[in-house]
């Protein structure tokens, strides 16, 4: 299991997101995860599975938690840009927002307003489901709309590590700033 490679530098998101803020939670919090799940799986019965495979079936416990973090904070860091090319998605995934949720404002209000809501540490996902039907869930800890049988397309993260050192305790503010750093084209090929 492998860190994914930033398609920007360190300080390419602020100020969304901070240097000290990605320096954090990619060099060090998602290292970890990596790093675990590494020490973890030899000699088990996950040896030679992707972390979507473990997510899907592994019972809870360390395995489980660590591979659905490096799934996580994978598609997380690899959905943001420094200079989004469009500030919203269109085609497919543009045509099924406006399906499944009325209009694109309404999806971000939804999606924001999961964030908020979660209790807790977790994770906020679009995802779409093998009909093509589009889905918001809370995701708790490290899982993963895959635990669900369901296709993950954007997340939020809502742990703490991943917006105290910019935001304090105002998770809604941060969230509300992601939007600006949306890599749209990267989220549209995840369909
Ligand atoms: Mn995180």
């Amino acid at each position: 299991y492998e860190m994914p490679k930033l398609p920007y530098a360190n300080n390419g998101l602020e100020p969304v997101i901070s240097q000290a803020t990605i320096d954090y939670h990619y060099g060090k919090h998602l290292q970890t995860y990596v790093n675990n799940l590494n020490a973890l799986v030899p000699g088990t019965e996950f040896e030679g599975k992707s972390v979507e495979e473990i997510v899907a079936t592994a019972p809870d416990g360390g395995i489980f938690n660590n591979a659905g973090q490096v799934l996580n904070h994978t598609l997380y860091f690899l959905q943001f840009t420094p200079q989004p090319n469009k500030h919203e998605p269109s085609g497919k995934l543009a045509e099924a927002i406006k399906r499944d949720f009325g209009s694109f404002d309404n999806f971000k209000k939804e999606m924001n307003n999961a964030s908020t809501t979660l209790f807790g540490s977790g994770w906020t996902w679009l995802s779409v489901d093998k009909d093509g039907k589009l889905h918001i869930t809370k995701e708790a800890n490290g899982s993963n709309p895959w635990r669900h049988g369901l296709k993950p397309l954007l997340g939020f993260d809502v742990w703490e590590h991943a917006y105290y050192l910019d935001y304090q305790n105002r998770r809604a503010d941060h969230v509300n700033k992601l939007w600006e750093i949306i890599d749209w084209d990267a989220v549209e090929k995840r369909m």
